[in-house]
């Protein structure tokens, strides 16, 4: 049941990610731009000031922006790193593009990260620059020995003046499909954060893909989407990639809130939101939805962690008009894997569909290799051009994920049914989800161990309507210790993300472990579950 081979670029012929996104918006004339001047049309809008951000401007910043880094840095060169810390803003989506026309790697990074997570990133990607916000760089302050060439701040003056210079001769620099172009941030199945090297090829497949799709199917074409997904996850950037490809529209919501969106949906008249799961309940259960005018709404994207068939269910109840459309992906396959497309497909709740346009797919029995058969369950394994390069300055952890022949395993449990539908049924790999978001459990368990009231810790995930997963952490306390929940709770919570909490404690005796000394993650999972860990 594969879906039809989609042609590529050919693979030698030297092209850039932003060169072959800006070809698809100039040359092939997506409908979203028939009829208007591409020159003032939006592509990003500001819902809280109102500023926006017109293809245009976008095409020329791009242009400006590349000219006056290569002047500003001559020694700036194609396969440098540059580290990107920055909230949403108009700028983000030019300073990736314009980095990668000129062959450098762009790594953005978390901007509510921690100074200790982003440390880590820094040590991880190797950097020569960074772009950071007056807001953000005070979290580059242990790592700022690492950028030979410094931090930008991306809202002085003279950023905003590199953006916008009225006339440069544009810049040629050969970049190959093969080269790196961006360095993601991704634990993969197993500790701690590692950086997923992407190459521009991956970035063009995957983008051709959701380009096609998007013009064969009418209704998972977003012409006003609305965008509160992060812009360093794979999902948002794609997402964005993907509406310049398309000339769509989109309106950037700052912080999420459930009331500002819906307002920014009726006001701009939006027909589709790529969202993950928490948001669906959260549609489901608020009374705010009969406020505003939402008759726009054709699509919602779900994608990034699972969602249940009943939450589904409900939200069609209550917004009939509405298709889900379910993907599933992850950073290492430079985003989605499978996805529902058309009518039929987008009504079999339960399954994130089939797998996408020039990928394979198998069902192996983690334990021995062996591929299994429709209606098994085992670990998904997918090989084609969007499979990550590998982790960056980590042979092991590659070697572990991609095997010789290019699969990239996984790490989830899934089975497909006989007509090719995948069904994802739990995890393999470590990783705890939070609203989406990656959680390490081994990063969580670090940051315990060093505190001198803990024997022994480990985190595991906690079931949780709203957020899918909260990270649960068990712990043997010091003999003596008093050390309560509360306290766990606020160690962790200094050092992290708000969104790597941990939210929920339990003290045990001894954390249970195979003899090797693994964790037993599973069998936590269970005790966690039944509540029979002490409080
Ligand atoms: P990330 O690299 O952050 O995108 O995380 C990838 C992981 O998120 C996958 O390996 C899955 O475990 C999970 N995931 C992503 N999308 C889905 C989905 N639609 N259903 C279930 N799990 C998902």
């Amino acid at each position: 049941s594969l879906r039809p081979y989609l042609s590529l670029p050919p693979i030698d012929e030297p092209l850039s990610t932003t060169e072959f996104v800006l070809s698809l918006l100039l040359k092939s004339s997506p409908p979203a731009t028939a009829g208007k001047n591409i020159e003032s049309l939006s592509y990003l809008v500001n819902s809280t000031s109102g500023d926006n951000l017109t293809y245009g401007k976008l095409l020329r910043g791009v242009r400006s922006l590349a000219v006056s880094l290569r002047e500003r840095f001559p020694s700036l060169s194609s396969r440098d790193v540059a580290f990107i810390l920055s909230p949403p803003s108009l700028h983000v989506p030019v300073l990736y593009l314009a980095l990668m026309s000129i062959g450098v790697v762009m790594s953005p990074s978390n901007s509510i990260g921690s100074e200790l997570e982003v440390s880590h990133q820094v040590e991880v990607s190797k950097p020569v620059i960074a772009f950071a916000t007056s807001e953000t760089v005070e979290k580059l302050r242990s790592s700022s020995s690492s950028f030979p060439l410094g931090i930008v701040l991306m809202d002085s003056p003279e950023f905003l003046s590199w953006l916008n210079r009225s006339s440069v001769n544009p810049i040629q620099v050969r970049v190959n499909q093969s080269d790196p172009a961006a360095i993601l941030f991704s634990s993969g199945t197993t500790g701690r954060v590692k950086g997923v090297m992407l190459t521009h090829r991956n970035l063009i497949a995957s983008t051709a893909v959701s380009h096609q799709r998007a013009l064969q199917d009418p209704v998972d074409y977003d012409r006003v989407g609305l965008f509160s997904l992060p812009l360093f996850h794979v999902f948002g950037f794609m997402m964005m990639v993907r509406a310049i490809s398309l000339g769509e529209t989109l309106v950037l919501l700052g912080r999420f809130e459930l009331e500002a969106m819906l307002k920014a949906v009726e006001k701009y008249k939006v027909t589709g939101i790529p969202v993950s799961p928490p948001l669906i309940v959260t549609l489901v259960k608020s009374d705010l939805t009969n406020k505003y005018d939402l008759r726009s709404l054709r699509s919602l994207g779900c994608g990034g962690a699972p969602l249940g068939k009943d939450v589904a269910e409900r939200f069609i109840q209550k917004f009939p008009d509405v298709e889900i459309v379910q993907g599933y992906g992850l950073t290492e396959s430079t985003g989605p894997v499978a996805s529902t497309f058309g009518p039929e497909e987008t009504i079999k709740y339960g399954s994130v569909g089939r797998i996408s346009e020039n990928l394979e797919a198998k069902i192996v029995d983690p334990s021995t290799g062996e591929a299994l058969p429709p209606g098994k369950n085992g670990e998904l394994w997918i090989r084609g051009p969007i499979i990550m390069k590998g982790y960056v300055g980590n042979e092991k952890a590659s070697a572990e994920t991609v095997d010789e022949e290019g699969w990239l395993k996984t790490g989830d449990l899934c089975y497909f049914d006989s007509e090719g539908f995948l069904y994802i049924v739990d995890r393999l790999k470590e990783l705890i989800k939070y609203k989406a978001y990656q959680v390490p459990p081994v990063e969580l368990e670090q940051i315990l161990h060093s505190n001198p009231d803990v024997v022994d810790a480990a985190v595991v995930p906690f079931p949780d309507e709203d957020a899918g997963e909260i990270p649960m952490a068990f712990i043997v306390r010091k003999p003596g210790s008093s050390l309560n929940e509360a306290q766990v709770v606020d160690f962790v919570a200094k050092q992290v993300a708000p969104y790597k909490k941990v939210r929920r404690v339990g003290f045990i005796n001894a954390i249970p472990k195979n003899p090797a000394g693994k964790i037993l993650r599973r069998e936590l999972t269970k005790i966690a579950v039944e509540g029979n860990a002490s409080k």
